[in-house]
């Protein structure tokens, strides 16, 4: 039986007392789930979070991190920061990134290698634009984010890395990509993989779905053979919604 990878992006959302709040409901509610489960505040509650998730199920993830160790880098945090924290995933290459904050291919993979040297297990995320996808340019632009994110990766981290496929249009405006639809890219992502790293590594890869993912909809997308997982925007801001979410099976 797939083991599943919910993880929930808390963005830019919550005070250090709400995350401890929402961090102790969801130790509660998700002490029997049998997913893996991540959580993603802010920054700034990361070193609380942590005190509370120690020892439970939930791991500790933050939203991204700088492409150095340490130095003249106004603003920014490292892995090693990230790690003395008790972080141990990281999600690279989000959509909002790429687009508020002009994060390319390059800069995205800089922090996807230096994570994996760090012992950090990146979530790579990948997904085209409505306009990407209407003008029949999705498999291009998705292929590509992969295969440029992935570039250096060897055989050996692979494993250590887990895909997400988010398309841009269905994060945070409550239009999902239809199963269908999510499982067919997820298919390509494992067929670029496969060109990649070989049959075997493409099939044990993890590909999460996020798009306005909600508990009404995780269990259809979660049947699809090439859904591994979620990565969870907006649901995962109250344990009521993001703990049915990551128990869909039960
Ligand atoms: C996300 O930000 O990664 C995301 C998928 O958001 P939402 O679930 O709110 O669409």
């Amino acid at each position: 039986m797939r083991n599943y990878y919910i993880a929930g992006n808390w963005k830019m959302h919550k005070t250090v007392a709400e995350s401890v709040a929402l961090a102790k409901a969801l130790v509660a509610e998700l002490g029997s789930c049998g997913e893996r489960v991540m959580i993603a505040p802010a920054f700034t509650a990361l070193s609380a979070v942590a005190d509370v998730v120690k020892g439970s199920r939930i791991v500790l993830g933050a939203q991204n991190m700088g492409p150095d160790l340490q130095g003249a880098h106004t603003g920014e945090i490292s892995p090693l920061m990230l790690k003395d924290l008790g972080v141990t995933a990281v999600i690279l290459g989000h959509s909002e990134r790429r687009h508020s904050y002009l994060e390319t291919d390059a800069l995205i993979n800089k922090k996807v290698l230096l994570a994996l040297a760090q012992g950090l297990e990146p979530i790579l995320c990948v997904g085209e634009t409505l306009e990407e996808r209407e003008s029949g340019r999705l498999e291009a632009v998705v292929g590509a984010q992969v295969r440029e994110g992935l570039k250096g990766v060897d055989a050996a981290a692979l494993g250590k890395v887990t895909i997400a496929y988010e398309p841009v249009w269905a994060i945070g405006t409550g239009k999902t990509a239809t199963p269908e639809d999510a499982d067919a890219v997820h298919a390509y992502i494992r067929k670029v993989l496969a060109g990649l790293y070989g049959e075997a590594a493409a099939k044990a890869m993890c590909i999460q779905y996020g798009g306005s993912v909600k508990a009404e909809n995780a269990a259809e997308l979660m049947a699809k053979p090439n859904i591994d997982g979620a990565l969870v925007g907006g649901a995962s801001l109250k344990a009521e919604s993001f703990g049915p979410i990551a128990k869909f099976r039960s």
